[in-house]
C-alpha cells in the first residue's frame, strides 16, 4: 500500500486531562472523535506510555479540551513535550478551570471542552481505546478547531539548522543521536514511533 494515503486522514488536536488521588495531568492527543449521537459518545485512544493513560484507566473520567487555530506552540510544548511523571503541569498554569466532574479543562487556545465517562475499553497493544459517554461540555470561543495539518503548517516552529547527526522526530523535534534508529523506538518526548522520525542529512 501507499503509506502516504494515511497522511490524508484528518484529525483534530486536543488536550486530554484527568485527575487521580488529588493529582492532575494532561497531554496532547489527536485521537478523540464522536462515534454516536444517541447516546452521545466519543472514543479516545491513549498510548499506554502516557501518565494520563493510567489515570483514565483507573478513574474512568476525563475531559477533552479542543485546541483551536489560535493555540500557541507553548501550549503544545507544555502539555505534549513533557511528562506528568516528571513535572506538575498545573503547578503554575493559569488557564485551567475545573469542570463539574472535578477534572481540569483548558481555556487557553481552545474553543470548547467536553467531559466524559468511560463505558468500555479495548486493549490495542500499544494503546488503550476508551469508549465514553459525554457528560458535559461548553463552547469557549468561535475560533476554528485546529487540525493536525494546520498544526504542522502554521503552529509548529520551523526546524533549526542541525549540527547533530541522527534522526529527528517530525512531531516534536526530539533528536535521536545514532546512525540506526531501532524500528520499535518511541519518542521519549511525544511518544510517537519510529515512522514519525526523519534522518538528518
Ligand atoms: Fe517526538
Amino acid at each position: 500500500m501507499n503509506g502516504a494515503a494515511m497522511y490524508k486522514l484528518s484529525y483534530g488536536l486536543f488536550v486530554v486531562t484527568a485527575r487521580e488521588d488529588g493529582k492532575d495531568n494532561g497531554c496532547i492527543t489527536n485521537t478523540a472523535g464522536q462515534v454516536t449521537t444517541d447516546p452521545n459518545r466519543i472514543t479516545l485512544t491513549v498510548n499506554k506510555a502516557n501518565y494520563t493513560h493510567d489515570m483514565i484507566r483507573n478513574t474512568g473520567v476525563f475531559n477533552v479540551s479542543i485546541l483551536s487555530e489560535k493555540a500557541s506552540f507553548s501550549t503544545f510544548r507544555h502539555f505534549g513535550f513533557q511528562s506528568g511523571r516528571d513535572v506538575d503541569k498545573f503547578a503554575d498554569y493559569p488557564a485551567a478551570r475545573r469542570a463539574e466532574n472535578g477534572v481540569y479543562y483548558i481555556e487557553e487556545g481552545t474553543n470548547a471542552w467536553l467531559s466524559a465517562k468511560v463505558v468500555d475499553t479495548m486493549d490495542l497493544g500499544t494503546h488503550t481505546l476508551f469508549l465514553a459517554d459525554v457528560t458535559g461540555g461548553e463552547v469557549l470561543s468561535d475560533d476554528a478547531s485546529a487540525t493536525y495539518a494546520y498544526y504542522h503548517a502554521n503552529i509548529k516552529p520551523a526546524p533549526e539548522k542541525e549540527t547533530k547527526k541522527g534522526w529527528r522526530c517530525k512531531i516534536c523535534g526530539y533528536i535521536y543521536e545514532g546512525e540506526v534508529l531501532p524500528d520499535d523506538f518511541v519518542c521519549p518526548i511525544c511518544k510517537h514511533g519510529a515512522s514519525d522520525f526523519e534522518k538528518i542529512e
